[in-house]
C-alpha cells in the first residue's frame, strides 16, 4: 500500500488515498467512495525526476500521486514492469533528447550572440547617460599622447579652420556628447582618425596631408562622430559582458574550456567591430548627403588612407584594427 492523493479530474483538490499493486497485475486506488482500478499495463506512470511526486494516470483520467517514489519503484520492479529492453529504449530515448536540447542551445546561443546580445545592448546604452561614455574615455588619449603621438606640427590656421567645421558639425547634434577635435602627429600610424567615447575625435598630421579637399576631411570626421553617436565603445563592453556571461551560464566553469574558447571573444568581436563600422560609414554618408557633400569624398579619402588604388588590391589595412575591408567600404578606383 502506497500512500498518496487521487485527483479524480473534476475537482482540483485530491481525496487522501492509497495504491496497491496486486499480484494480480491489477492497481487499486483504495480509500475512496469510488472503484478505481486498472490493469498495471494501462496505466501510465510519469518518470522519476529527483523527488519530485510520481503520477500514476489511470484510463479513465483520474491521478493518483505520490511522493513515495522508492515504494513505486519496487513494486514495479517486483511487477517485472521494467524488462531490460524497457530501459535500453528510455536511455536510448534519453540520449536523443540530450543530444537534441544541445544541439538547440547550440543554436540558440549562436542566433543569441549573433543578434540578441548587439540588441540587448544597444537597449543598455540607450537607458545610460552620455557620462557612461565619457567614463569610458577618460585617460585614453593621454594614453595614446604617451604610447604614440607626438604635437601636431600642422600650422595653427589650418587646425583652427578644421575645428570650426568640426563645431559646426557638432553644434547641431544635441546628442549629449561632447564633442572635442585633436590634432596628433603619429608616424607609427600614417593616415589616420578614431573617436574615444568621450566624443574626443582625433586625426593625425598625415590624415590632413594626405587630404586632396576639406570635404574628404569633414568625410572621416563624421564617420568618427557616428561612433561616438552610436556609442560602440559602450556597446562594445556590454556586448563582451553579454558574452562572457552566457558562456559562464552555458559552461559554468569556464576555466576547464578556456582553450578552445579563448578564441570565441575574439571572433565575436571582430565580427561585431565590422557592424559597428557598418553603422559609422552609414551615418557619415547620410550626413554628407544631407549636407550636400559629395558621398565620393569618403570613398576617396578612405581608398588612399588605405593604400588601395585599384580592384586587385584586396587587403584589409585599416585605420584601427578590424574595419571590414575597405573595397567592400568604398568604391575605389586609380583616379581617387
Ligand atoms: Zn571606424
Amino acid at each position: 500500500m502506497i500512500p498518496g492523493k487521487y485527483f479524480d479530474g473534476t475537482s482540483s483538490t485530491g481525496a487522501t488515498a492509497s495504491l496497491a499493486l496486486g499480484a494480480d497485475g491489477i492497481a487499486r486506488v483504495l480509500g475512496l467512495h469510488q472503484r478505481v482500478e486498472a490493469p498495471v499495463s494501462e496505466l501510465e506512470i510519469s518518470e522519476r525526476v529527483g523527488n519530485i511526486a510520481r503520477r500514476i494516470r489511470f484510463p479513465g483520467g483520474g491521478v493518483f500521486e505520490t511522493r513515495e517514489n522508492d515504494a513505486i519503484d519496487e513494486a514495479l520492479e517486483s511487477m517485472e514492469m521494467r524488462p531490460a529492453a524497457g530501459w535500453v529504449h528510455r536511455l536510448e530515448s534519453r540520449w536523443r533528447m540530450v543530444f537534441s536540447a544541445l544541439v538547440a542551445v547550440a543554436v540558440i546561443s549562436v542566433v543569441f550572440v549573433h543578434w540578441g546580445i548587439p540588441a540587448m545592448a544597444k537597449q543598455v546604452a540607450r537607458v545610460l547617460p552620455a557620462e557612461a561614455d565619457r567614463a569610458i574615455g577618460i585617460g585614453t588619449l593621454e594614453t595614446f599622447d604617451r604610447m604614440m603621438f607626438d604635437p601636431s606640427k600642422l600650422p595653427a590656421e589650418r587646425r583652427s579652420a578644421l575645428t570650426r567645421r568640426f563645431t559646426d558639425m557638432t553644434g547641431a547634434l544635441d546628442d549629449g556628447h561632447v564633442y572635442r577635435l585633436e590634432f596628433r602627429k603619429a608616424d607609427a600610424i600614417g593616415a589616420n582618425a578614431f573617436a574615444l567615447p568621450s566624443g574626443i575625435v582625433v586625426v593625425t598630421d598625415e590624415l590632413v596631408d594626405i587630404a586632396k579637399s576639406d570635404d574628404e576631411i569633414v568625410a572621416v570626421l563624421a564617420h568618427e562622430i557616428g561612433h561616438v553617436r552610436g556609442r560602440h565603445a559602450l556597446r562594445q563592453i556590454l556586448q563582451a559582458a553579454g558574452v562572457s556571461a552566457l558562456a559562464v551560464a552555458l559552461l559554468g566553469d569556464l576555466s576547464s574550456l578556456s582553450g578552445i574558447l579563448s578564441a570565441a571573444p575574439a571572433l565575436l568581436t571582430a565580427k561585431h567591430s565590422r557592424d559597428f563600422e557598418r553603422e559609422a560609414d552609414s551615418f557619415a554618408k547620410q550626413w554628407l548627403r544631407e549636407n550636400r557633400i559629395a558621398e565620393s569624398s569618403f570613398d576617396a579619402i578612405l581608398c588612399r588612407m588605405t593604400g588601395t588604388h585599384g580592384p586587385k588590391e584586396k587587403e584589409a589595412v585599416d585605420y584601427f584594427s578590424s574595419h571590414p575591408a575597405t573595397d567592400e567600404r568604398a568604391r575605389c578606383t586609380p583616379e581617387n
